[in-house]
């Protein structure tokens, strides 16, 4: 191995380990569901991003094996050449009539969907206005597309509005893009859209909502952008295929024009093999379940509030969620991870959330509630939460 790989490595995994930042990796032993085991033991799950239980549905399921025996195992080619499958078109109509728009694109994930439409639009010539905590593919979509990135204070509609006014005055910038998360997933906080929206018309801004952890959830299901009823507000409803709708993939939905430009222009689309056709199956059959009824929305909203009122009961800092999504901030990064770990020692996977994926000093551990959890697995939580609260002093 070469001299120069070996220093870095083993400096750069050295300092982590010192620092108490180096995450190690669980593996779970079967099914990412309500429950689930690692090393032989039982816990309640409370980190997974599988919302409504989809992940483990049998509809979902059964769409795959069946497409699977009818379609094979894999989609065989890039979008453009002949991997797209009547399936692909099937879930892309699906996903436009769910979020109320003309039209829709399939990713492979959610990730290489930022990657491939932020660039697809913005160029050296252009500037985007990003919300200071958006998501790791965001930051990285906006670097490849070489615009001028200009960071904007969370949430801050002021910050937001003298950005874009001193952007358009410069008179540098061809296009002008404003990108937030949907729904922030370290905090449950939810973008302020309407607010955005406005701001948006009056700088004739292009508006870009990743609603990765708002899709599922908020708008009985529909997403954040829904929520506001801002589906022509926004110009593009972002958001990905794993997480509440439980199988994996990203998509945009918006006007039919920017989506056959994202057709040829998204160089994922272009240049990776496209979802396979079980998973894009499985996906429709996800959305249809969700356009049936709201059921599981408001089984996860239930459980949200109950795990919420029980850890804050408990005097616990669980911060300002708006959503399902229930932080727990310790604080310290070592003590976090102690907390953490004590919980999983009591039955409880709930994981740390530390630096660099949250601010130095605002550690947590974070809680996922999900439709498919029973009161009593909450309970159970909520009194492994009491034990271990006292024993680190976090709570009396
Ligand atoms: C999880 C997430 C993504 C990535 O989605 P994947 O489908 O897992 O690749 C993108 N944006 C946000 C805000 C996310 O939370």
């Amino acid at each position: 191995m070469s001299k120069v790989l070996n220093d870095f490595l083993t400096a750069n995994l050295n300092e982590l380990k010192e620092n108490g930042l180096y995450n190690e990796i669980n593996v779970v032993q079967g099914a990412n569901g309500p429950k689930i085991k690692i090393d032989g033991k039982e816990l309640i799950n409370l980190s997974s991003n599988n919302y409504l239980g989809l992940a483990t549905n049998d509809r979902l399921k059964k769409a795959a094996k069946e497409t699977i025996d009818s379609h094979g195992v894999g989609a065989g080619a890039v979008r453009t050449i002949n991997g797209t499958l009547d399936v692909h078109m099937a879930l892309e109509k699906k996903i436009a009539e769910f979020k109320g728009t003309e039209a829709a694109i399939a990713f492979q994930s959610g990730f290489n969907c930022n990657m491939g439409a932020i660039s697809a639009v913005m160029n050296k010539e252009d500037a985007i206005l990003s919300d200071e905590l958006n998501h790791a593919s965001i930051i990285d979509g906006c670097r490849l597309s070489k615009a001028k990135i200009i960071r904007v204070k969370h949430s801050d509609m002021e910050d937001l509005r003298a950005k874009a006014q001193e952007a358009v005055e410069s008179g540098q910038y061809k296009k002008i893009m404003y990108i937030t998360d949907g729904v922030f997933s370290m905090d449950g906080d939810v973008a302020l859209l309407p607010e955005i929206a406005k701001i948006a018309e009056e700088f004739n801004l292009i508006t870009y909502v990743d609603d990765a952890h708002g899709s599922g959830v908020m708008g009985k299901g529909a997403g954040t952008v829904k929520h506001f009823g801002l589906q022509d507000k926004i110009d593009f409803q972002m958001g990905t295929l794993s997480k509440a709708i439980g199988v994996v993939g990203g998509y945009v939905a918006g006007t039919q024009e920017l989506i056959d430009w994202l057709k040829v222009a998204g160089r994922p689309f272009l240049f990776s093999t496209s979802l396979t056709p079980g998973d894009s199956a499985a996906i429709t059959e996800a959305i249809d379940i969700l356009m049936e009824s709201t059921e599981l929305h408001d089984k996860l909203w239930e459980n949200g509030d109950y795990l919420k009122k029980g850890l804050k009961e408990l005097g616990f800092d669980i911060g300002h969620s708006e959503t399902p999504i229930t932080p727990c901030i310790i604080g310290d990064e070592k003590t976090t991870q102690e907390f953490s770990k004590r919980l999983m020692e009591e039955g409880v996977y709930a994981k740390s959330i530390v630096f660099p994926t949250v601010p130095k000093g605002t550690g947590r551990v974070r809680n996922m509630p999900t439709a498919a959890h029973t009161t009593e697995m909450l309970d159970e939580a909520l009194a492994a939460y009491a034990k271990v609260g006292r024993e680190l002093n976090i709570i009396k």
